[in-house]
């Protein structure tokens, strides 16, 4: 068997422990004599299966007992639509941080159900940066301000988390458990799997209690976090196998330390690149240094010849998945918590060797 490092920024990595786990159970998840995949989402097994992962989570993020977790589908780009429809009301406003491509699309769902407003953007710098937010210039009313803790394409993170004076609502797509967050700082967290959590299909969602039961009428059933929360979200089939091997992905988390632990392994994955990309004279970086992200590593090279040689040799060392977004272009490290230190290593050492000989 040989594995090649994947850089790829979703669905991205799953620590192999995990994968061979499932594969173990694959035929019959222990003691059921049938796999996960087959079996009813209303059996004993699944049941045991959904709670475990749940309170699994629940010790990882620290998340009060206040907060209810939710296993719901349709990624991150379902609840750009679910925010709105939940927490603002009909004729209400909402607030919005522009700060990358998936925030906009964000602020884009919240305008097709009322007042959505971008206080801050850095659009017209190339999202190279978080804005800051001017906490005065918040909408009078405004029902939440919605921000996007790391942005995915650009490679960018908030450096800080404000504390907000208007329930804080936010995508964490692409950096959940990747490292700490009080969760009480937060009205509401989503967070597609497919990139720190598991397989795509799931969607987590953690909700403090007071948010939930304010739909606006006319929410679709499935749409309001209310049916969810009182089914303990067995309102109808989940994605079953998806959020088992989440929970394994937690195991294993537990397993390393937690998320401190992660955290720190994290922060030294990402120094590796950036200390490669910061004595270059080959590579730019593309965030500002304050807000470069721990799980998003983009940088560009001066032509897009070097470009696409730097990806095709990557790949001819087992290095995959490095081309940056279509609408960023450049190149893209993603490196969840599942990339092994020893996969980041091998890719700084590409890039001095690249450079070296270009
Ligand atoms: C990947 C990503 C999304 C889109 O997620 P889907 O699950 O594909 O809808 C949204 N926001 C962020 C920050 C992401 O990284």
């Amino acid at each position: 068997m040989t594995r090649i490092y994947n850089f790829s920024p979703g669905p991205s990595v799953l620590p192999l422990p995990v994968l061979e786990r499932a594969q173990k159970d694959l035929l019959d998840w222990p003691g059921a004599g049938h796999s996960v995949m087959e079996m009813s989402h209303r059996s004993k097994w699944f049941e045991t299966i959904i709670g475990d992962a749940r309170e699994k989570l629940r010790t990882l993020m620290n998340i009060p007992a206040n907060y209810s977790i939710l296993f719901l589908q349709g990624g991150a780009s379902l609840q750009f639509a679910m925010v709105p429809y939940n927490l603002m009301p009909a004729g209400g406003c909402a607030d919005y941080v522009d700060s990358g491509s998936f925030a906009s699309k964000a602020l884009e769902e919240g305008l097709r159900l009322g007042d959505a407003r971008a206080i801050a953007s850095s659009k017209q710098d190339g999202y190279a940066y978080v804005p800051q937010v001017d906490f005065a210039k918040l909408s009078p009313g405004a029902a939440y301000l919605h921000i996007t803790t790391n942005n995915t394409i650009f490679g960018t993170r908030w450096p800080a988390i404000p504390d907000s004076p208007v329930p804080l609502v936010a995508d964490m797509s692409s950096n959940i458990m990747g490292e700490v967050y009080d969760v009480s700082k937060f009205a509401l967290i989503y967070a597609g799997a497919q990139k720190n959590i598991g397989p795509a299909g799931l969607t987590v969602v953690i909700i403090r209690e007071d948010m939930i039961g304010h739909a606006r009428p006319g929410t679709p059933t499935m749409l309001d976090y209310r049916t969810h929360d009182k089914s303990d979200s067995l309102y109808n089939t989940p994605c079953c196998w998806a959020i088992y091997v989440a929970g394994l992905v937690f195991d294993w988390l537990l397993e390393q330390g937690g998320v401190p632990a992660i955290e720190e392994v994290n922060r030294q994955k990402a120094a590796l690149l950036y200390d490669v990309i910061d004595n270059s004279s080959l590579y730019t970086g593309v965030a500002r240094p304050d807000c470069r992200s721990l799980m998003n590593v983009t940088f560009t090279l001066p032509t897009q010849e070097l470009t696409a040689a730097f990806v095709n040799d990557a790949k001819n060392r087992g290095l995959i998945s490095l081309k940056g977004h279509r609408s960023a272009g450049g190149i893209r490290a993603s490196i969840y918590n599942a990339m092994p230190v020893e996969g980041v290593q091998a890719l700084a050492q590409f890039m001095k060797d690249f450079e070296a000989a270009n």
